[in-house]
Parts: structure tokens; sequence; C-alpha cells
């Protein structure tokens, strides 16, 4: 897939979990000097079928994490659920949504910061 992250931080604004994988919450609070309690009180909440944890959304339901300037505030410890978009999961829509896919720019289908 040819895509190149654009920074338009569409794809932290969809409605939708953010979920966490086992790990990564306790991963976010060591690199945010938090106790891993204090981490999940304020920035997690459980997802609805109660199987794992997911980022709060802000009051206009953007991620807790995406920054004023569409950039993401853990990127380097971001949940793998964000490094993996849109390679190995996307949701209906986003190809009118990311405008990673309509850059005439684009050519590598990688993100610098993208994992695997
Ligand atoms: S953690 Fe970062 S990349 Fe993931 S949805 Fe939040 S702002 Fe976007």
């Amino acid at each position: 897939m040819a895509w190149k992250c654009q920074r338009c931080g569409n794809c932290c604004r969809v409605e939708g979990y953010v979920r966490l994988r086992p790990g990564e919450a306790d991963l976010l609070a060591e690199a945010m000097e938090l106790p891993a309690g204090e981490f999940i009180d304020k920035y997690t909440h459980l997802t609805a079928d109660r199987q794992c944890l997911s980022l709060t959304e802000k009051q206009d339901g953007s991620c807790i994490f995406l920054l004023k300037n569409n950039t993401c505030e853990i990127n380097d410890l971001k949940p793998a659920q964000c490094r993996n978009f849109p390679h190995k999961w996307h949701f209906s829509g986003y190809e009118e949504l990311c405008r990673g896919l309509s850059d005439p720019g684009h050519s590598t289908g990688e993100e610098e910061n993208s994992e695997e």
C-alpha cells in the first residue's frame, strides 16, 4: 500500500477505541513516570466488552494524546494499534479520511516511525 503519514491526525479523531495490548499501559506509565494505577485512572477506560483498556478520548472525541499540531504526544511509544494503521488494519471509510493515501508524493508505504 502506497502511504505516507501526513500528520492530519484524522485517524486519531475517528470514533472507536485505541485498545492497549497487555503491557502497553505499564510501558506508558513508566515513560511518564507515573504509577501504573495512576496512568490507568487518568488516561484509560475499560472497553464495553471489558476485554481491555482503551485510551481516553477528549470531549471532541479525539485521542487524549493527540496534540493541537496533530502530532502524537506519545509517538515513540504509541500503541501497536496506532502503529499498525493502515497497513495491518483500517476502519470503514478510511480512504476518505486518511490524507496519507492521497499525497501525490507518497511512494514508500512506510511512515518513518511506523513499526513492522
Ligand atoms: S496514541 Fe497517538 S497515534 Fe494513537 S490515537 Fe492517540 S494520538 Fe493518535
